[in-house]
């Protein structure tokens, strides 16, 4: 049995009705149908099911317009069909772009069937379009809410990157500050649950100050449109990384002072030392005690050895370089590492002692506790590493050999377990003792070496400086210059030279057979880098009321390399006040001439190594002979030193030389033992 069409008819005439649904039967149609002939019929009709609706255009105070508006107002998709007798095609046109579905003219009732068909065929696909349609609208649906749901975070890019898909945990975390990974720490290759291969990356990113981690796994896989594109889901593993760090920490680090633990300190040992030994390069190993910690903790508490633990952790912490490890290792017992230190063994031992000395001094600063302050000392005991290979333990076992020592001696010091490196420190450490008491004694003296003019004439000295040490005898300046001016300790030392030498001058003015005597005194950088030092020595000037050009101040090449540009100034301000220069050493340095030529001196000195070689290379005759034709085409006055030979001062003579200082005219003699007969002015 087949379904009967339902059909509803709006018009007025009966037999317009009778007409249409004959002309449907005729076609074979099964129809059941319904006449209304107003707004208000239709209406109360449109609240039922209709295939079909077939409306006459003009009807009494109604029309197959309004029927239409009523039509897709209550059920937007019934098909409608206008019938028309009286109006033009045109009207009908304008009737389908309104909504019905086609029309079909009074006098070509023969088409009706045709057409009406058409319509439902046209409808029936429609409503499955439709269907379809909103089948692939609740998939949709349902797969954002159930990504949307998930704690996952998923993600889908293109082939050039673009992010085409984000659920809503991508939006709210990864999102807005996707595609800034700073770091990827693992990343590996993961087959997933399909077979497809994957990269499982660990990536941080720093939307904000604190970084977040992420568990990224990505896979390929072909978009409907064949598109390739990259999946990623991602999990926020921040509070797993935290709490993988707290126990890396709680592992590796000292609760107390959050400094390296002993295990820690063993690897790091373990690494600094393949690593010297790799590059032969010198590291040091200090086991550092601190002193009487036990009578600390009995006195004041364990709380008030809790705190100077903490604080001295901090303060060895200030004494090191970033790279070298502080570790505590135990209740008092600090290790420290230090790695990179340099090839020779000497400037190592004194680099280290050094730093040895910072942390004693360091440790030894009041502590303040409660109410009171504490103070206290350490020992520190040291092992180096270089090229054998000792094991960790056995070079803190050596470290603490060390230590031992220190406190059999009396703590609050340290030592090395290499005799040889102690040794040199020992030596250093009291040679700088030796420079300060010598100062404070006034143990250092100056002699005067003769300088002379070809006729052999005192035209005037050099001063030399000695220490006399009471108990080691005559020092001389080579053993202990270098010590001086790298402990600052020549600034000094050379204004301490500069006044003996003006008082020289002084006394040797009041006679007419010394009055023309030339005195030189020899500077170093730290003197001449003194902000003080033009003032001085103009005061020092005035004060022994000398005559300035009779004090020659004899410098290096390699003292004018820094700051050139203050340096001439500083030697133009003292130039100008009647001082002379000498130029030490000369031929030794990398000066260029154009640079000489900016400098205000007065002399050059031969260096004595080329006086020494001189009739032996020729490279050397070649030399003196250049330096000089420079002077005299500079108008410089040149001075030989080193003169040891008659032989070598025949030859400057023969090449121009006027003037000589060394052995031969005579050695530096403290002033009472210069023979000063034979003098001359320069
Ligand atoms: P210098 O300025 O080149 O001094 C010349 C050195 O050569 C002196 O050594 C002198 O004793 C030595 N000498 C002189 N004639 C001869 C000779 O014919 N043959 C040999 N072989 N040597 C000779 P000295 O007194 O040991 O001084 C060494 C260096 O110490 C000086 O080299 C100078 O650079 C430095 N020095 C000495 N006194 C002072 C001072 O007061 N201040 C500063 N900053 N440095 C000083
Ligand atoms: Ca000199
Ligand atoms: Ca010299």
């Amino acid at each position: 049995m087949t379904v009967a069409l339902r059909v509803l008819l709006v018009e007025d005439y009966e037999d317009d009705a009778l007409l249409i649904l004959r002309a449907l039967r005729r076609a074979g149609l099964d129809v059941a149908s319904l006449r209304v002939q107003d707004a208000a019929g239709l209406t109360a009709a449109l609240s039922h099911t209709w295939d079909v609706v077939i409306s006459d255009f003009s009807l009494p105070g109604f029309s197959g317009m309004d029927a239409l508006t009523l039509c897709r107002a209550s059920d937007g998709q019934v098909p409608f069909i206008l019938l028309s007798g009286t109006v033009g095609e045109e009207t009908a046109v304008a009737a389908m772009k309104a909504g019905a579905n086609d029309y079909v003219m009074k006098d070509n009732m023969a088409r009706l069937a045709p057409t009406l068909l058409r319509a439902l065929q046209e409808a029936a696909t429609r409503a499955e379009l439709r269907r379809t349609e909103l089948k692939l609208i609740e998939s949709e649906r349902r797969f954002h809410a159930f990504m949307d749901a998930s704690p996952i975070i998923a993600s889908i890019r293109d082939g050039n990157g673009h992010t085409v898909y984000g659920n809503r945990g991508w939006n709210d975390t990864v999102g807005h500050a996707a595609d800034i990974p700073v770091a990827r720490t693992t990343s590996d290759q993961v087959v997933l649950a399909t077979g497809m291969a994957a990269e499982s990356i660990e990536e941080i990113n720093r939307p904000g100050a604190a970084p977040t981690y992420w568990k990224n796994i990505r896979f390929p896989f072909v978009g409907a449109a064949g598109q390739r594109l990259i999946g990623e889901f991602s999990t926020d593993i921040t509070t797993l990384k935290q709490s993988e760090e707290t126990i890396r920490k709680l592992a590796y680090l000292d609760v107390l002072t959050g400094l390296p633990n002993r295990r820690l300190m063993i690897d790091r040992l373990t690494h600094a030392m393949a690593s010297c030994v790799r590059r032969g390069i010198y590291g040091a190993l200090m086991l550092i005690n601190l002193d009487n910690f036990k009578v600390l903790n009995e006195v004041h508490g364990h709380a008030a050895g809790d705190i100077v633990v903490q604080q001295s952790g901090r303060r060895i912490s200030e004494c090191v370089r970033e790279q070298d490890t502080v570790a505590r290792i135990g209740g008092d017992e600090f290790v420290v590492i230090l790695e990179g230190l340099g090839k020779l063994a000497v400037d190592v031992a004194i680099d280290v002692d050094a730093i040895g000395r910072g942390i004693l001094q360091a440790i030894a600063e009041p502590y303040l506790l409660d109410v009171t302050s504490h103070k206290l000392t350490a020992s520190i005991g040291i092992a180096f590493f270089h090229d054998q290979q000792h094991s960790p333990e056995e070079l803190i076992k050596r470290a603490d050999l060390a230590l031992g020592n220190v406190k059999t001696a009396g703590r609050n010091n340290q030592l090395f377990f290499d005799p040889a490196m102690q040794a040199r420190v020992t030596l250093r450490n009291t040679l700088e003792a030796d420079l300060r008491e010598g100062l404070a004694q006034n143990w250092f003296a100056l002699h005067y070496q003769p300088q002379v003019d070809s006729e052999g004439r005192l035209t005037g000295v050099e001063a030399l400086m000695r220490l006399a040490h009471p108990v080691k005898g005559l020092m001389m300046p080579n053993s202990f210059i270098t010590l001086a001016e790298e402990t600052g300790l020549i600034v000094d030392l050379g204004y301490w030279a500069l006044d003996t030498a003006c008082r020289q001058l002084q006394d040797w003015a009041q006679n007419s057979a010394t009055a023309q005597l030339t005195l030189s005194v020899n500077l170093s950088a730290r003197q001449l880098g003194d902000d003080d030092f033009v003032p001085r020595v103009l005061a020092l000037v005035a004060a022994t009321g000398i005559d300035p050009s009779r004090l020659l101040l004899e410098l290096t090449e390699s003292l004018l390399l820094d700051e050139i540009e203050l340096t001439i100034d500083k030697m133009t301000i003292l130039c100008e006040a009647g001082l002379r220069f000498s130029l030490d050493d000369f031929g030794t340095g990398y000066s260029s001439l154009s640079y000489l030529k900016r400098l205000p001196l007065h002399e050059v000195k031969i260096d004595r190594s080329f006086v020494r070689d001189l009739l032996g290379h020729v490279n050397d005759a070649v030399i003196v002979r250049a330096i000089l034709a420079m002077g005299q085409s500079f108008g410089l006055s040149v001075i030989a030193e080193g003169v040891e030979t008659i032989a070598q001062r025949d030859f400057l003579i023969e090449n121009g030389c006027r003037r000589f200082q060394g052995y031969l005219f005579g050695r530096p003699v403290p002033v009472e033992m210069l023979e000063l007969g034979n003098t001359v002015a320069a």
